[in-house]
């Protein structure tokens, strides 16, 4: 399925393909989305990388290297 993430604050998204939710983006996945939230040359800005409502619930995370990335999981999930 694809799942579309959002930046307000650039006015940009960014697609990721995932096999189910809920999925934890793998490292390449994640920069390739950062990237494309976020075009700011130095890295992430104040911005976070993420803003404004998304689809799906987005939790950052750490993979099996430490590194950060994003898990995604259906919206359902975040409800208490
Ligand atoms: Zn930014």
């Amino acid at each position: 399925m694809r799942v579309t993430l959002r930046n307000e604050f650039h006015r940009t998204r960014a697609e990721v393909v995932v096999p189910t939710l809920p999925h934890t983006l793998s490292a390449s996945q994640y920069r390739r989305a950062l990237r494309a939230l976020c075009p700011c040359r130095a890295g992430v800005c104040q911005c976070g990388g993420l803003r404004g409502p998304q689809s799906v619930g987005v939790e950052l995370t750490a993979d099996a290297n430490g590194r950060p990335t994003w898990r995604l999981s259906a919206r359902e999930e975040l409800a208490p």
